[in-house]
Formats: C-alpha cells, sequence, structure tokens
C-alpha cells in the first residue's frame, strides 16, 4: 500500500517549526490538535529525513511513513460542500440541488491540497469573486487539486493554466477535471515556479507559504500583465507586511483573514 512520507512534532512553536521545514518543500500540513503537534507531509522520503535533521536536536520530532488508507479516511470525514459566495466545492459523491446561481466545482479527496476545507483555499476562492473576471487568462501557481484554476475557468476565465511541483498533485488536479465535464478551458502542468518560465497571464493565483511568497515575488509579479491582478495566500497574519513588502509592485485592493490565515488580492501597476 502507498504510503506519504511525514513527520509528526511535538511544538507550542508551529511558525517557527514551519519555517525551519520550509526549505524542504513540505506538501501539507495537519493540526494533531490533541496531542497538541503537528504532522508534515512531504514529497519524498528524502525530504522528509532532511527536514529531519535540521529540526534534531530541538524539536520533538518523529518520522512516520502514514498509510494512504488512512489518508483517505480522514479527509472524507471532512468533506461536506463547503460554499464560497457563488462557488460550492463539493466531492464527486455528494448529490447537490444547487441554487441556479451556484457554480459546483467537484474535487475528489486525495493528496492534493485544496477541497475547501482549508482557510487559504476559501480566501483565495472569495478573492477571485471579488475579480471583474471578463475573460482573463489564469495562472495558479501551486495548484495542488486544481480547485483554483477549475473555479476560475467556472467563473468566466478565458483559460487557466494550473502549475505544480508535485506530480501527485497534478495527476489529482487532472482526475478532478475529468470530474468537471463542463471545464473545457484548464489544463495542468507539472512545473517548480523557482526554475519554470511563467506565462504572463491577466491573473495569477499563489497560495502558497508565506516564505515562498516572499522568496518568489519577483517571478510572480513578472508573471501579471501590468494592471493585471495577484490573489496571494498561505501567508498567516504576521507576514501579512513582509509579503506586501515583496510584493510592493502591486497596491492591495482586497484583503481578509480567517483562522489566522491572510487572503489578498493586489493589482499591479
Ligand atoms: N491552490 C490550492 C493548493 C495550495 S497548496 C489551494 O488553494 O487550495 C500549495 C501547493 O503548492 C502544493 O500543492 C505544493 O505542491 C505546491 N508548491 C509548493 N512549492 C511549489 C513550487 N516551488 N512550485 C510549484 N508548486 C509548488
Amino acid at each position: 500500500m502507498k504510503t506519504y512520507p511525514a513527520i509528526d512534532v511535538r511544538t507550542d512553536a508551529p511558525d517557527l517549526l514551519l519555517a525551519i521545514v520550509d526549505d524542504f518543500g513540505p506538501t501539507a500540513v495537519e493540526d494533531l490538535e490533541r496531542e497538541r503537534s503537528v504532522r508534515i507531509f512531504f514529497p519524498s522520503p528524502t525530504d522528509r529525513d532532511a527536514a529531519l535533521r535540521a529540526l534534531d536536536p530541538c524539536f520533538d520530532a518523529a518520522a512516520i511513513d502514514v498509510p494512504d488508507q488512512d489518508w483517505a479516511r480522514r479527509s472524507q470525514e471532512n468533506l461536506k460542500p463547503v460554499t464560497i459566495g457563488r462557488i460550492i466545492v463539493a466531492p464527486p459523491w455528494v448529490a447537490l440541488s444547487p441554487e441556479p446561481s451556484a457554480l459546483v466545482v467537484v474535487i475528489q479527496p486525495s493528496m492534493g491540497f485544496g477541497t475547501g476545507h482549508h482557510a487559504t483555499t476559501r480566501l483565495c476562492l472569495a478573492a477571485l469573486q471579488a475579480i471583474p473576471l471578463t475573460d482573463p487568462v489564469v495562472l495558479d501557481v501551486g495548484t495542488g487539486s486544481g480547485v483554483l484554476a477549475i473555479a476560475a475557468d467556472r467563473l468566466g476565465a478565458a483559460r487557466a493554466l494550473g502549475i505544480d511541483c508535485d506530480p501527485d498533485a497534478i495527476q489529482s488536479a487532472r482526475e478532478n477535471l475529468a470530474f468537471n465535464p463542463a471545464v473545457t478551458r484548464v489544463r495542468f502542468e507539472i512545473g517548480d515556479l523557482s526554475t519554470m518560465p511563467l506565462p504572463v497571464s491577466d491573473i495569477v493565483t499563489a497560495n502558497l507559504t508565506g516564505a515562498l511568497l516572499i522568496r518568489s515575488a519577483p517571478a510572480l509579479i513578472a508573471a501579471v500583465r501590468a494592471g493585471g491582478t495577484l490573489v496571494l495566500s498561505g501567508l498567516l497574519a504576521h507576514e501579512r507586511d513582509d509579503v506586501c513588502e515583496a510584493f510592493a509592485a502591486a497596491a492591495v485592493f482586497w484583503e481578509r483573514e480567517e483562522d489566522g490565515w491572510v487572503g489578498l488580492a493586489m493589482k499591479k501597476a
């Protein structure tokens, strides 16, 4: 059975912890609230072991290989439809009778991050609805499940490209596309934003981490046309000012906070 390399860390300082492991490309972070610890997933056992070495001896951390089955069971428990404005994000097995104005985005649970159950995804979906979407070309950087690219199509984008450095995420994004047959103008490609030339687009969405947003600001700004929009999330409230400084070439016109996470929409001059 497939397993996912992860680390369980007991900590009262999750921000410091996440800043340390950020260099090793974590793919998902899960709060294990009862045990006051977090579980951090990595793309490979090599990345996980390197992160573990970086955490030792300051953190009480242990490697764990999480069985796929366990992940699916836990995610399915959470997978009720989520409504954000006009958009309903729902798993494939839920029968919906939505209002005529609702736009349904079907997302199946998998390792691809982005089921609408995380505040940062919801913030991006809300921000996308605060932007006039008259036929824009959208680039979704770190697409995960593909939820933002698929939602952009439903909201009227001319086309959307989702990229992710994690091949499993791209596979799940493509599977999700098949669950949304009305969505025909979206494609997904494996790519790392730090090495891949990003196509210039009207709207760039990037739900990453505060540190990665700051590091990648020049590439993300260059990927938006003049007058275009950046939608950012994945940053924590205390990272907001540093992120805005890194993106000073764009002016914030929409901002929202949820569960300590921040979503921003910015217009490039
Ligand atoms: N867009 C989705 C998923 C966000 S999770 C949503 O809003 O819910 C962040 C995603 O960024 C993960 O799937 C991760 O694999 C991807 N990612 C992290 N670093 C990246 C990089 N350097 N280049 C491309 N994708 C990256």
